[in-house]
């Protein structure tokens, strides 16, 4: 009996440690592993260095990124040599791009498991295998996996990831994504209502839909069904919850999609549309197969249709070949749509894209000057729009600063994509819808109070 209890305060002293790169695919992906962990006793702690298992779930969107990522994992040799006991685990992007993969192999020897985005929803069986062995397993496969979700555990306060669909076809020319991430694959529509409508059941106020590139959902599957049926279909699940999505390619946004948000009360009057470029030269370089007119046609039709929807979008600035003509017409476009927000990032250049292979005679000094107009830019217009909300109400999903740390201040994140500070006080609507009003702004952030 006594060494069953000495057992079980084993198993219950059993910590992980996981840290995440890159976009929110990565942050439910963490999810996931976690929850596997978790249902082996494994809790969680912010203290890597005497984890028991620690985890490297990895991106390389952008050399730097795959390169910081290298570092935080070479790093941990020396804890590795201290604690040879601790389980080191890389997952993601990283792996599955094969010249990394063999990296891994050769210079990280020290790591445990390394699994690519292909073969990671075999974590769960991996993880059991090298427990039992301790033999170091490394693996990747070109193709992907069947898919399966585990998603048991969630960490982001009120909202609730949920996968639709893995993978691009659409191999923009600056994109790492179709190369790590494979194909696009869509899951079955059934499983995707019963996971929300246990995500509803156990209370998430928020389900954001997660894809590369959400818009081509039901491509390939054998039932016929496309992404604004799919969100016709889901919204018709009892429950007191709103429906996000991210991310759209603007290519690929349909008349129905935009219809079905306008006329559906259950999901968000927000969609984040990365344009990349107000140039229709730099996008067909870039392979986004739009134009600039395309693009503010279909900005005037969802104006038109959903007149108060919220608007962010991502823009790459140094693209090779943008002059500064081009970049003046990225410009006057963040100008005429005024978007809530943009998101703005200066090339460079990503091994294994087509981009990478185009003469850049864009000085480093130039694209930092163009990002630094692009957010000048914006805060002029985000100024603007928050001295237009002061004085208005807006229905809003109380939730804290920092997703679901503790110490986070209680926010608004209203259904058209606005974040409104709220007082201390306002702490015991958490996780409630109700509606905000918007007393005024403190350099350019919203602030208020719940109540009309
Ligand atoms: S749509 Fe383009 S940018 Fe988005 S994931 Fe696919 S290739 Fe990358």
């Amino acid at each position: 009996m006594l060494s069953n209890l000495k057992k079980k305060a084993i198993i219950i002293l059993m910590t992980y440690h996981i840290v995440t790169y890159g976009c929110q695919m990565n942050v439910h992906d963490s999810e996931k592993i976690a929850g596997v962990l978790k249902a082996r006793g494994y809790s969680e702690t912010d203290d890597p260095k005497n984890s028991d298992v620690v985890i490297f779930n990895t991106c390389c969107i952008r050399e730097s990124a795959e390169a910081r990522a290298l570092g935080a994992i070479a790093s941990f040799k020396g804890v590795k040599a201290r604690r040879p006991d601790t389980v080191l685990i890389v997952v993601g992007c990283v792996p599955q791009k094969e010249d990394s993969f063999e990296k891994l192999q050769r210079d990280f020897k020290f790591v445990d498991i390394v699994l690519g985005t292909h073969n990671l929803t075999d974590f769960e069986k991996t993880f059991d295998e090298y427990s039992a062995s301790k033999n170091r397993f490394t693996e990747i496969i070109p193709k992907a996996l069947n898919l399966k979700e585990n998603a048991s555990y969630r960490t982001s306060g009120a909202n609730a990831w949920v996968n639709i669909m893995y993978g691009c076809n659409n191999f923009c020319t600056y994109c790492i994504v179709p190369y790590v991430r494979g194909r696009e694959r869509s899951r079955a529509p059934e499983e995707i209502i019963d996971e929300v409508t246990a995500c509803v059941a156990d209370g998430y106020r928020e389900i954001t839909l997660l894809g590369q590139n959400v818009n081509s959902y039901g491509v390939g599957l054998d039932v016929n069904i496309n992404f604004a049926a799919l969100l016709r279909k889901i919204c018709e699940i009892p429950g007191d919850y709103r429906i996000k999505f991210m991310t759209s390619n603007p290519k690929d946004l349909t008349d129905g999609v935009i219809d079905c948000i306008a006329e559906n009360r259950k999901l968000a009057d927000y969609i984040h549309l990365p344009a990349q470029s107000g140039s229709t030269k730099i996008l067909a370089a870039m392979n986004r197969r739009y134009t600039r007119e395309s693009y503010l046609t279909l900005i005037g039709k969802i104006r038109e249709k959903i007149p108060h929807c919220g608007l962010s979008s991502d823009f790459i600035a140094g693209f090779p070949g943008e002059t500064d003509g081009d970049f003046q017409d990225t410009l006057s476009m963040v100008r005429e749509v005024r978007f809530n927000n943009i998101y703005s990032f200066m090339f460079s250049r990503r091994r294994g894209t087509v981009a990478a292979t185009l003469p850049d005679a864009i000085e480093s000094a130039v694209k930092k000057q163009r990002v630094r107009e692009l957010i000048a830019l914006q805060r002029e217009i985000s100024s603007s729009i928050a001295l237009e909300c002061a004085g208005k109400s807006y229905r809003a999903l109380i939730e804290r600063e920092h997703g679901d740390m503790r110490e986070g201040n209680p926010v608004a994140l209203s259904d058209c994509g606005k974040m409104i500070f709220l007082e201390p006080t306002d702490e015991k609507y958490l996780h409630t819808f109700q509606n905000v009003f918007v007393t005024g702004n403190r350099s350019g952030r919203l602030v208020g109070r719940v109540g009309e």
